[in-house]
């Protein structure tokens, strides 16, 4: 089997997109190809032409699609401004997923950008996107890294790469931002997202309680094991519950609630203890942009609203809890629960520990734990479970880009082979960053 696409997307009325054809890629290389991946779609292709944009998949009716977002809380008109979608890809087990083209030329939505994505940024999203798939986080995922032969302009002249990125859709809250108060359309999405996503659901409020309850284990999902997103607008927040768009996300290494690395997050609004909160933040967003489809009457829709979020505040506390449990090796107690999780948690900002290691090293505590261990040991019943051995941390993944920068790719391989297997323990990948590795800073849109 091969290509089977499907262009349902580009079957919607043309309010959702332009219709647009990839830049043609003077010298495509390919660089990196998920073998795995492609299996799973079925995919035998990997030619550089296609994961360039030079040549078309059969099937492939490219478009790029229209979204708003809010973004650090201020409404704005998007749109794929750097990507083109081929079409969506049938897998042989029967199920559809977008094949995006991520950096292949100008769109009609590209505003001031070139279109282009530099080389480092797009290998950076390829071992970031795969270490979450491995960790058990819904995300995007990604086929395949092709140098274009084309040279972007940013600070520096850098080489430019297309990356291929898998999604069960790029529907986001930003696309229901982008036509919010457009009632036939708002419908026309929300009834194809329905079919698409949530087939068992019938009814929109029950479409919104799904979308929310999604949120809610994915960010349950990041804050257990560090994940800072770094730029969750709401076109940056997947209807499909899938973590979207790698750009300045990081993993902790040492705990602290505050942690923020994007450099343009200068308040921290997207700090690691903010991510619940704005997660509610946005799905009012989402709430507002279909609130005519909760309730014909406006108020009853607010209120309808309100409790969905209520419902999301609660799924949230639960998936959360259940994972700490999970790493924790106890069973559930109600409320002494809670106080066990925060002492900990309060302990380990206070002494800097190391996130992913404190967590790891169980039953055997730092120092620092010592008191809290014995009240947690009166609890403990079973084996500690999802605490992962090896994260992509930081100076790792810089260490594997900088290497690639250099044409040397096995640093990288060597890296996407260890989080592959992250409850595997590895002396060499679970170290913490060296002293000298400090103020890491992150980008966006790079
Ligand atoms: P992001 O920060 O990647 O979520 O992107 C925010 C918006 O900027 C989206 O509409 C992107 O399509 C657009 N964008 C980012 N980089 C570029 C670029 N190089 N050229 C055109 N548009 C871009
Ligand atoms: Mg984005």
């Amino acid at each position: 089997m091969s290509w089977n696409l499907e262009n349902t997307y580009a079957e919607l009325p043309e309010i959702f997109y332009r219709k647009q054809n990839p830049e043609i890629a003077p010298a495509p290389k390919l660089l990196i190809f998920n073998e795995e991946l492609a299996a799973e779609l079925g995919l035998e292709e990997n030619s550089a032409e296609i994961f360039a944009g030079s040549k078309l998949p059969p099937g492939s009716k490219p478009i790029s699609q229209a979204y708003a977002g809010y973004q650090f809380g201020h409404f704005a008109m998007l749109g794929d401004g750097r990507a083109v979608l081929l079409g969506e890809q049938i897998t042989p087990g029967g199920e559809r997923f977008d094949i995006q083209l991520k950096g292949s030329g100008r769109t009609a939505f590209s505003r001031n950008g070139d279109g282009y994505a530099a080389l480092l940024p797009m290998l950076r999203e390829y071992i970031i996107s795969e270490a979450m798939f491995y960790l058990g986080i819904p995300t995007t995922r990604s086929l395949a890294v092709v140098l274009t032969g084309e040279d972007v302009v940013r600070e520096k002249i850098l080489p430019g790469a297309v990356l291929t990125r898998v999604a069960s859709s790029h529907i986001r809250v930003g696309t229901f931002n982008y036509i919010a108060g457009a009632a036939e359309e708002t419908r026309i999405l929300a009834d194809y997202t329905i079919r698409r996503h949530f087939p068992e659901t019938d009814k929109y409020v029950l479409f919104l309680r799904e979308v929310a309850k999604r949120q809610a284990d994915l960010i349950a999902k990041w804050q257990c094991v560090g994940f800072i997103h770094g730029v969750m607008n709401t076109d940056n927040m997947a209807i499909s519950g899938e973590t979207i768009d790698y750009g300045p996300c990081a993993f902790m290494d040492s705990y602290d609630p505050s942690a923020v690395f994007s450099s343009i997050d200068i308040e921290g609004r997207y700090a690691y203890e903010n991510q619940p909160k704005i997660g509610a933040w946005n799905l009012l967003r989402f709430a507002e942009s279909i609130l005519p489809l909760l309730h014909e009457n406006e108020n009853e829709a607010v209120e309808i609203a309100k409790a969905e979020i209520e419902n999301y505040w609660q799924n949230y506390k639960i998936f959360w809890q259940n994972e700490m449990r999970n790493k924790l090796g106890i069973e559930d107690e109600g409320a002494a629960d809670a106080e066990l999780f925060a002492e900990m948690l309060d302990l380990m900002a206070a002494h800097k520990l190391d996130y992913t290691n404190t967590f790891r090293a169980f039953p055997a505590v730092p120092e620092p734990l010592a008191e809290w261990q014995k009240k947690w040991q009166a609890r403990f019943t079973c084996q500690p479970k999802k605490n992962p051995a090896v994260i992509p941390r930081n100076y790792r993944v810089e260490e594997a880009l900088s290497a690639a920068d250099n044409g040397d790719f096995s640093v990288m391989h060597k890296l996407l082979a260890v989080l592959r297997k992250p409850y595997e323990n590895s002396d060499e990948y679970s170290k913490p960053p060296p002293e000298n590795f400090c103020n890491y800073k992150t980008f966006c849109g790079t």
